[in-house]
């Protein structure tokens, strides 16, 4: 049975209403993301320049090497110092006097969901401390 013209129609409304829902929602994760970023760069900020014990701890815990992606130079916005070069690599043209968010990034785990996967740091899970036997 050929499906009538009134069918159709309401089949095209609910395709349209399926993508502007996923629209609208790419654009709630989207929010999100920027969001966490924004608490992010103040969180390191602070960790940074006020809370050192804290900071140490955290990178004790840190494993891997930079692979100068420069991701990490693009939270929320491009830096303008940051330099891409043809190989795919980034360097920072303050480098010597970046600031210490930078210099220390990733400082928590947490810090790598706001590169959506392109760092090359990882973390380990703090080492359970053992009771001695008596
Ligand atoms: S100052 Fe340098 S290290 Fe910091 S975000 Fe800019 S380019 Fe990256
Ligand atoms: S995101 Fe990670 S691997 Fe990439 S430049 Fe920043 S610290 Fe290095």
């Amino acid at each position: 049975m050929k499906p009538t013209r009134n069918r159709r129609v309401s089949k095209q409304r609910t395709l349209e209403e399926r993508l502007a829902a996923a629209k609208r929602s790419r654009a709630v994760l989207d929010a999100k993301f920027r969001a966490r970023q924004v608490h992010g760069k103040l969180r390191r900020f602070v960790s940074a320049n006020f809370r050192k014990e804290d900071v140490i701890a955290s990178l004790s815990l840190r494993r891997g090497e930079c692979n100068r992606c420069g991701a990490c130079c693009e939270i929320l916005f491009k830096c303008p110092f940051l330099r891409k070069h043809e190989d795919g690599t980034t360097t920072c043209g303050i480098y010597e006097d970046r600031p210490n968010q930078c210099r220390l990034f990733p400082i928590e785990r947490r810090d790598l969901e706001e590169v959506r996967g392109t760092c090359s740091f990882y973390f380990i899970e703090k080492p359970v401390k053992l009771e001695k036997a008596s």
